[in-house]
């Protein structure tokens, strides 16, 4: 089947159901997601929105902050267009229904609280649930809008792009490689459709998926970043991978986050006999960047041997705890740890990439009408580090951005017409009966990039992760074109394009930064890194 419109979005969580309310302002717009629309890393985001709200707070201080988290990568004109445009995202989610919280004391007010790495308090949030809220509201936007028709269960496979048309004779005359849409795998059906578009927005999210432990849920295997990989978009810093120092440790719940503003509330990091460690690592100590405290645990932990460390908000009033934060008491309590009373087990798991695929401050890549937005993007924004909650706010503001960007496109209407696009071609792809490769290989990726690509990585440990993605790498591309393609297929195939784009640009940065910690370079070195890794 093939299906036309202006604009195809891949992806429904906060970074393309915001652009696809302001495309479908002078559009028709196809999003497409591959399980259910709220299946988005944004639906578990609990600690909230970085803005500048509070009269005590400055732009200034905002992007002071920001840089300083971003550890002399991030690029300061960027920083300052989404510090200063964030405000107005807050003002347009209220105008789409999103409740925040407000103050007790003042109601007209929303209640901020404060993260690692903030010098105000400044993160906007509904309770813990913060993203479900934002996304509960995008979602009752886009399903009234006839503008916006969404397939579920839909999985886009690759890009079409120029040169794929090359390849086959199809189309010569074109000299900038041009994305024309995707191939679409139907999950229900196994169908592939043809989706043309006139501009393409990659919006598919982060790879937490590509470590053993995450905060991520199952959708983020790193899909648009090895889509837009393998039709020619450049890469950016994927060396920085943000692990969160607190995901709750219990082997029942294994993707659970403890949000920083636990913390941020005056939770204590302590280890198994009550010693408060973060005194031991840094002056701000439980309060210290994201980075400081997961490596101060994992220090912790390689010292003790305990398999985790505990956050305590015990000392604050019952009532304030179950108000706060009730998705946590909830959860942590139908596991029987009462939050009010006892601390919580907790241990560091990999959270957010930093890198992405590299867009300007219109969120475009290299390629022509493609796009990349979200957490799939490296925009410049959080450099070597991701200051806390200032991701959801760069999608709002970026998905601005890039839909001003790519209306001038929509706008010319002179006689526009789609290339021929062959259709896609299983050639003699057979049902596969050793599905056994695609689990043992995704179980294999994901333990080596734990052991080997982690919070601390030294040369020998890259090296090995590198030949042993190599030899992976090559298993999947034989089983890949013998094999009808499936979700499992897909997805391994592209975490495993993801691991190989981490370790490559581990391996590149000689030095000590941010979020890339190497035991042999353990020095930060201006004089010679201080620059983004391009692939
Ligand atoms: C537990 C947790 C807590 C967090 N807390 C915060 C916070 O408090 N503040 C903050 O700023 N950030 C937070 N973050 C980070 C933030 O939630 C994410 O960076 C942000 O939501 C990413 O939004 P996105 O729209 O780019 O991607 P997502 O929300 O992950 O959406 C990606 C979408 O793409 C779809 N998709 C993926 N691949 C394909 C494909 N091949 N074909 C079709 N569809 C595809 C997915 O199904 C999904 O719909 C948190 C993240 C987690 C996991």
């Amino acid at each position: 089947m093939e299906i036309k419109s202006d604009y195809l979005i891949i992806g429904s969580g906060i970074a393309g159901l915001s652009f696809a309310l302001k495309a479908a302002l002078i559009g028709r717009v196809a999003i497409v997601t591959k399980k259910e629309t709220m299946d988005a890393s944004t639906n578990y985001a609990q600690g909230g929105i970085a803005s500048v709200l509070d009269p005590n707070d400055s732009f200034d201080l905002h992007i002071k902050d920001t840089l300083e988290s971003g550890a002399g990568l991030s690029n300061e004109q960027v920083v300052r267009m989404v510090v200063t445009n964030a405000p107005d995202m807050i003002k347009e989610l209220i105008d789409l229904g999103v409740n925040f919280s407000h103050d007790n004391k003042q109601a007209d007010r929303l209640d901020l609280t404060q993260e690692g790495g903030h010098s105000r308090r400044r993160i906007a949030h509904a309770k813990d649930l913060t993203g479900q809220e934002v996304e509960r509201a995008l979602i009752y936007n886009v399903e009234k809008n006839r503008n916006i028709q969404i397939y579920e269960n839909h999985m886009a496979i690759d890009l079409i792009t120029t040169s794929k048309f090359i390849k086959r004779g199809i189309l010569t005359n074109e000299t900038d490689e041009t994305c024309w849409g995707a191939y679409v795998l139907d999950i229900i059906t196994g169908e592939v459709n043809t989706f043309l578009s006139r501009v393409t927005v990659l919006a598919t999210g982060g790879a937490g998926k590509v470590y053993l432990y995450t905060t991520n849920p199952d959708i983020a295997t790193g899909d648009g970043l090895a889509i837009g990989y393998r039709a020619g978009a450049k890469v950016a810093n994927m060396e920085f991978v943000q692990f969160h120092p607190t995901c709750l440790h219990h082997p029942l719940e294994k993707n659970f986050l403890i949000s920083e503003s636990v913390r941020g509330e005056g939770g204590r990091l302590i280890d198994k006999k009550g010693d408060h460690f973060m005194e031991h690592y840094h002056p701000l100590k439980d309060l210290a960047l994201r980075d400081v405290v997961a490596r101060s645990i994992d220090t912790e932990l390689k010292k003790s041997g305990d398999e985790c460390v505990y956050l305590d908000i015990s000392h604050r009033p019952r009532d304030f705890i179950t108000n706060r934060f009730p998705n946590i008491y909830k959860t942590c309590l139908e596991l029987h740890i009462d939050i009010t009373k006892e601390p919580i087990p907790v241990v560091p798991a990999a959270h957010y990439m930093c890198g992405g695929l590299l867009t300007d401050a219109q969120g475009h890549t290299n390629i022509t009408n493609l796009y990349a937005i979200g957490e799939v993007a490296y925009t410049g924004l959080h450099g070597a580090n991701r200051l806390a909650s200032n991701s959801l706010i760069e999608a709002l503001v970026f998905s601005r951005f890039a839909f001003e960007d790519s209306a001038k496109m929509i706008a010319v209407k002179d006689n526009y017409q789609f290339p021929d696009v062959p259709l896609w071609d299983t050639g003699s792809a057979t049902d596969s009966e050793e599905s056994v490769v695609v689990s043992h290989n995704w179980d294999e990726v994901r333990r080596m990039m734990w052991n080997y690509v982690g919070i601390v990585r030294t040369n020998k440990r890259l090296i090995r992760a590198m030949t042993r993605i190599k030899v992976i790498q090559q298993e999947i591309r034989d089983y890949y074109w013998d094999f009808i393609i499936t979700r499992d297929l897909l997805e391994l195939r592209n975490l495993a394009t993801v691991a190989e784009l981490i370790i490559t640009s581990a391996a590149m940065r000689k030095e000590s930064r941010g979020l890339h910690y190497n035991l042999d370079y353990l020095k930060r070195d201006d004089e010679n890194w201080r620059h983004d890794t391009v692939i």
